[in-house]
Formats: structure tokens, C-alpha cells, sequence
């Protein structure tokens, strides 16, 4: 955003919600960065444009991806989304990568990723967010998938790196959450902790090809057996576990049958829609805590009251209890 737009927002933030509208990427673009701005002045734009555009959204589908690293989750949505795009589809794409903020190196983002996808006019690709907690990554990634909706993307991806610490948040963020798995490699779950299989809609193994077909098959029925285990999930869905080859372009088509058999299912059940009301529900309160715990935080006052605590706490001079009492009363 440049100065201009801070010193006369009004006029310019209905050009930025005309341009969103219309579809154009630069306009999206320009409306993601003021979503993701932590400046007050932003916030209180983003927030005017965010209830401007509110209507518009909702109507895309929003599926997760996940995955350890170089299981081939880029790879992965280059040839889905150009599957999607000549369907006809608008693709956007969007990342949630925990790594970014504590390295400022990204698991995600610093290599030449879906090349042919971003140049597709139908596709839309946004380099991760990045910022101080997950909460706020999270919380303006839902933003921009809002949107992306107003802008007209039919099917938006949000992928995240499979490494314990991301997958939850982007699991209640999306209608379905794909996971990508590599048969053999040692390990079974390849350090995909069971809580992330019991969160997947979709197992799909990667890379069932050339002298690994065999055993992505054999994978296949294991974690099929694994599946079985889990208790059902909410949305009384079995989940399908298939193959593919990213690198071949196969399984991608019966990929995306399953994905539109998932949709047709948890909406004749009601739970699709039943699961956005909660997740809106679910982001309502986080924000309320968020706001609560920067506003206690932020005070001066508190900053210092803390600090004295925490050496009273140290030196066994006062009880965790007593202090938070103390800093309440
Ligand atoms: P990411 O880290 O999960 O995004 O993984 P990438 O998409 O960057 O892929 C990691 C590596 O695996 C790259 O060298 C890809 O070419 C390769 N790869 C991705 N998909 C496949 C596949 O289906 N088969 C094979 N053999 N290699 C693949």
C-alpha cells in the first residue's frame, strides 16, 4: 500500500473492492498485504473491506494439503490446479508455513514452485504469510481465502507443511484436508503423527511410480488397514485412500472424483455446512482471546507487575496462583 492510499482510504478502498470484484490479481494481491498489515490504520481498512466483501464470499471449495517435506506437495498442485484450470475452475492458491516465521528462511516458499501454475491466468498463487504466531498467520490466511472467494476462485488450496505444528489450523479452515504420503522410507508414518491421519479426509500416496508402484501399493493397503481403525469421522466419510504420481500427472483426475463425491456426501448430510458454522464459530473466539491477550499484555503497567512476579516465582517467594490473583485483582 502506498501513501496515497493511507491518506485518502476512503476513495481508494472502494477502487480496491471494485478491482477485487472484478476479479483482477493485482487488486487481490493489494487486498491480501492490507489484510495481513499490522498497522493500525490497515486494520481498520482491512476490517471495512473484509465486511464490504463478506457477501461475496463462501462460495468456493477449500481444501487443505499437507505433507512432510518433498512428498511432493508442490509438485502435487502445479498438475492438480491445471487439472482444475482446464475444467474451467479459478484456482488460488495460499500457504501456511510455521517455519517462516521462526527462521525467516520457509519450508515452503524459497524455492521456484508451480512455475507453470502461476502463469496461468486462471490461477492465483500467494507466497506465504508470514508473522509473529500462528494465530496471526492463521487468522489472516481465512482473510484471504474470503478474498480470494470475492474475487472468484472456485477451488482454493491451502497447503501446509506436514510437520506436527500447522495442520490443525489449516484443518479448521478448510471444507476437505488432503494428506500426501510417500510409501516405504523406513518409518511407516514417516513422522506424520496418527492424529494427522485421524484429521485427513483424503490419504493419498505420492510418487506410485517407476520402481516405487510396488510399493505405494503395498502402502496403500496399510493404511487402509490403519483407517479402518480410526474411529468414524464427523462427517461419516470413509476415507479414501488412492494413488498417485504428481511427477506422471496419474491419479489426479481420481483424486479430484473423490474430492467432488466428498462434497456431494457432506452436503446431502448437512455436514458441510454444519462444519463452516462451526469453524466461523471456532474463529470468532480465537480472535476474541487474541484480542484479550494483547490487550492485557500490551499495558505497561502489566508488563512490569509481570516481571516483579516472575521473580517471585523464581525464588519460591510467591505461588503461580497467587501472582496470577494478584495481577487480576
Ligand atoms: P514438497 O516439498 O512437498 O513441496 O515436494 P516437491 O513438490 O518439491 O517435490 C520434492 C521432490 O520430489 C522433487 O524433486 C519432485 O520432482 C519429486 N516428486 C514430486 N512428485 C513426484 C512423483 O509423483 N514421483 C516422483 N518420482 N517424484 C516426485
Amino acid at each position: 500500500m502506498d501513501s496515497t492510499f493511507r491518506r485518502t482510504p476512503k476513495i481508494h478502498l472502494q477502487d480496491l473492492i471494485d478491482g477485487l470484484l472484478s476479479g483482477n490479481r493485482v487488486f487481490l494481491s493489494q487486498s491480501i498485504t492490507l489484510v495481513e498489515s499490522k498497522r493500525s490504520d490497515d486494520k481498520a481498512l482491512s476490517a471495512e473491506l473484509i465486511d464490504k466483501i463478506i457477501q461475496r464470499s463462501g462460495k468456493s471449495l477449500r481444501i487443505g494439503i499437507t505433507g512432510v517435506p518433498g512428498v511432493g506437495k508442490s509438485t502435487f498442485i502445479e498438475v492438480f490446479g491445471k487439472m482444475l484450470t482446464a475444467k474451467g475452475k479459478k484456482v488460488a492458491v495460499l500457504s501456511i508455513d510455521p517455519s517462516s516465521n521462526r527462521t525467516k528462511g520457509s519450508i515452503l516458499g524459497d524455492k521456484t514452485r508451480m512455475d507453470e501454475l502461476s502463469r496461468d491466468p486462471n490461477a492465483y498463487i500467494r507466497p506465504s504469510a508470514s508473522g509473529s504466531s500462528l494465530g496471526g498467520v492463521a487468522s489472516s490466511t481465512r482473510e484471504a481465502i474470503l478474498l480470494c472467494e470475492a474475487a472468484g476462485y472456485d477451488v482454493i488450496l491451502i497447503e501446509t507443511v506436514g510437520v506436527g505444528q500447522s495442520e490443525t489450523v489449516v484443518k479448521d479452515m478448510v471444507d476437505y484436508f488432503l494428506l500426501l504420503m510417500l510409501a516405504g522410507g523406513g518409518d511407516e508414518l514417516q513422522g506424520i503423527k496418527r492424529g494427522i491421519m485421524e484429521m485427513a479426509d483424503h490419504i493419498l500416496i505420492n510418487k506410485a511410480d517407476k520402481d516405487n508402484t510396488k510399493a505405494a501399493k503395498r502402502a496403500r493397503e496399510d493404511y487402509k488397514n490403519a483407517v479402518h481403525l480410526f474411529p468414524p469421522n464427523d462427517a461419516n466419510w470413509v476415507v479414501p485412500v488412492g494413488l498417485c504420481s504428481a511427477l506422471e500427472k496419474k491419479g489426479i483426475d481420481e483424486a479430484w472424483k473423490e474430492i467432488e463425491k466428498y462434497v456431494a456426501h457432506s452436503k446431502s448430510n448437512e455436514w458441510f455446512y454444519e462444519n463452516r458454522k462451526n469453524q466461523g464459530i471456532k474463529w470468532f473466539h480465537e480472535r476474541i482471546s487474541a484480542r484479550l491477550q494483547s490487550s492485557f499484555y500490551s499495558k505497561p503497567e502489566i508488563k512490569q507487575e509481570i516481571k516483579k512476579r516472575e521473580e517471585l516465582i523464581s525464588s519460591q517467594k510467591i505461588s503461580v496462583r497467587k501472582a496470577v490473583d494478584e495481577l487480576f485483582s
